[in-house]
């Protein structure tokens, strides 16, 4: 147990809506998490059709009505329906007797020197995940989680070292925007503090696809968050089929941590690579592109001292990037984002020195790759890109393996 996860454990166990930081309540005793509480339908849980269709089918109401209570809940986030106050005493009644609006808790609140803030957010009695707030020059980015913990088992990822345990619902999903919107007084079309999500939090997104793209679709949706297709980001670890149908349900812009250049180290640090290697998933990026005109993709790299930093890699990453541009026929559709690795407790790796990773952008840029490197930020509230660990029920026992490989480094498993 970690002293992190003890401070998590304490405030899990003594969560209520009392001692909820500014969050509304989850139920207690709900082992599937929010949405599977109880008979009504969280409204959390659907996006503009499918309320519509709620409102149409089980209501035997209009269709607009779908959008008064929308624009309540995700512009001035009130959950209350007696609070809505253009709806009807009668139509009031039946939302009470079908439907409920409810969010996840927030448990932590966590603000870091440089304006990034941090919130643990309760999903269940065991489990919470972490969202994270990055605000920069004219925009506000929110890092977002689709699942409990991770089944993917990335070798350099925090998150994988917690295992995995479920999915998370869209009212959890959604529920994270809705929280990091209300804290920061958010206010959609006229002082937007929220400008860009990134699906890059803990999970891998497209595992958990249906929640995730309806979540997406309410963040893009006027009567949601009103977010630009291109302000919407997707991150994946390279699920190929996945790829092709996310090109087919939705518009989001699509990220891809690539993390080495060839497949050799890509299985290494991604054992996913092994099942879709570099080429399909390229193949895929590319379909992604070709359907989606004026798009372009970021891949992902971080940068790991001796790992995947030297020059050979720089010269391998940029003949595949130009590949890509060249494959569809289109100038900077592949764009490289470097990260240099955060350590967490416990981790063989380590963040390559800055002037390998100055080195290793200058080598890309010399062969016209566009290439930027991400600022860390929200370091000393371990909010840094790859750092995300919330509270996770493990059904992987990967918790326990991790646990033993630190024990057999000798390292004190406090401080994991
Ligand atoms: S890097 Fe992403 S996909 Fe890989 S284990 Fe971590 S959260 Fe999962």
């Amino acid at each position: 147990m970690t002293t992190r996860d003890n401070a998590i454990d304490i405030v899990l166990a003594t969560a209520s809506p009392e001692a909820a930081t500014r969050g509304t309540a989850a139920p207690a005793g709900d082992k599937a998490g929010n949405a599977a509480a109880g008979s009504k339908t969280n409204i959390f849980d659907l996006d503009r059709v499918s309320l519509e269709d709620f409102f149409e089918n089980v209501l035997g109401e209009k269709r607009y009505r779908a959008h008064q209570v929308m624009k309540w809940i995700h512009h001035r986030y009130v959950t209350d329906f007696d609070q809505m106050t253009d709806l009807g005493k009668a139509l009031r009644a039946k939302l009470h007797e079908h439907a409920e609006v409810r969010a996840p808790m927030v448990l932590l609140e966590k603000p870091s020197t440089d304006g990034t803030i941090k919130w643990l957010i309760g999903m269940d009695p065991k489990n919470a995940i972490e969202a994270v707030y990055i605000p920069d020059k004219g925009r506000g980015t929110l890092c977002v989680s689709s699942q409990v913990g991770c089944a993917l088992n990335c070798t350099f990822c925090s998150t994988a070292t917690q295992g995995f345990n479920r999915n998370l619902t869209t009212a959890e999903v959604i529920g994270q925007v809705w929280i990091a919107a209300r804290q920061l007084g958010n206010l959609p079309h006229q002082q937007r503090k929220l400008t860009n999500v990134v699906m890059m939090g803990m999970g891998e997104p497209l595992m958990n696809f249906d929640n995730v793209v309806r979540a997406m679709s309410i963040m893009r949706d006027d009567l949601g968050y009103g977010l630009a297709n291109k302000r919407v980001t997707l991150s994946t670890s390279g699920l190929v089929p996945q790829i092709d149908q996310l090109g087919q349900a939705s518009d989001v812009s699509l990220a891809v941590s690539l993390h080495a250049p060839n497949d050799a180290l890509r299985t290494e640090l991604i054992p996913l690579n092994k099942k879709y290697p570099i080429a399909e998933l390229m193949a895929a990026c590319q379909r992604y592109v070709k359907r989606k005109p004026r798009s372009s993709i970021t891949f992902e790299y971080t940068l790991m001292k001796g790992v995947n930093d030297q020059p050979q890699h720089a010269r391998e990453l940029a003949r595949l990037m130009r590949q890509f541009d060249n494959a569809v026929q289109m100038k900077d559709a592949a764009k490289v984002n470097l990260i240099p690795f955060n350590p967490f407790p416990g981790t063989q790796f380590e963040r390559s020195p800055e002037d390998d990773i100055r080195a290793f952008q200058k080598l890309l840029q010399d062969a016209r790759v566009l290439t930027t490197v991400r600022r860390t930020r929200g370091d000393d509230i371990d909010a840094a890109c790859g750092q995300l660990k919330g509270q996770v029920m493990d059904r992987t026992r990967r918790q326990a393996e991790f646990r033993k490989t630190l024990a057999e480094r000798g390292i004190d498993d406090a401080a994991a």
